[in-house]
């Protein structure tokens, strides 16, 4: 099973390569930003509770965002593996999914971290801002604090990878293409 950790800052371009990713190895994409926004869309009560975090620009729960990755896997059982986008967030996710994945005798191949200046996030958040209508995207006070929240829990996940041999950065500037085509040579060399 290829199962790939696609990491980066908000506005990095994870959910751009994920695509790309999918269409040429096959794999599931699970975003836990996509799984939470259909929730909220959708008005369940996972939704309402996530839109109540989202809104400011903070971590949804461990628990709960834990238990809906392990809920998205489990609804994939032929899966040829998965990309993970915006999972884990926190070395407790981390930890989580390393158990979770082992209960299956499988594991976490590789993390790949798009790596992206902060002005440069900023600036494409704005501009998805105007395309995705997305409400976290638009306010800059929000923007702010999801980068400070990355920054702050989810850039040590790094490490948890790293310490396993499996960390590998990607300079995320460049054309969609170029980007791409880093990533590929990447997976093509695990
Ligand atoms: P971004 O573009 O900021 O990376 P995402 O679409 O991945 O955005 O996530 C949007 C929001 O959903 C986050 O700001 C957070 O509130 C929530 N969220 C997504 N993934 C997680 C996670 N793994 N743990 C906790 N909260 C999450």
């Amino acid at each position: 099973m290829l199962n790939i950790v696609l990491f980066g800052p908000p506005g990095a371009g994870k959910g751009t390569q994920s695509e790309r990713i999918i269409e040429k190895y096959g794999l599931v994409h699970l975003s836990t930003g996509d799984i939470f926004r259909y929730n909220l869309k959708e008005g369940t009560e996972l939704g309402k509770l996530a839109k109540s975090y989202m809104d400011k620009g903070q971590l949804v729960p461990d628990e709960v965002t834990i238990n809906m990755l392990n809920e998205s896997v489990e609804k994939n059982p032929a899966a040829k593996g998965f990309i993970f986008d915006g999972f884990p967030r926190t070395k407790a996710q981390a930890a989580a999914l390393d158990n979770f994945l082992e209960s299956k005798s499988v594991d976490v191949t590789a993390m790949i971290a798009l790596d992206v200046p902060e002005e440069e996030l900023k600036d494409r958040l704005k501009k998805r801002a105007l395309a995705s209508g997305r409400t976290d995207d638009a306010n800059p006070a929000i923007i702010n604090n999801r980068i400070s929240v990355y920054k702050n829990e989810t850039a040590p996940v790094k490490d948890f990878y790293q310490v396993q041999g499996k960390f590998h950065s990607i300079n995320g500037l460049g054309s969609i293409d170029e980007i791409t085509t880093r990533i590929f040579t990447v997976i093509d060399s695990l």
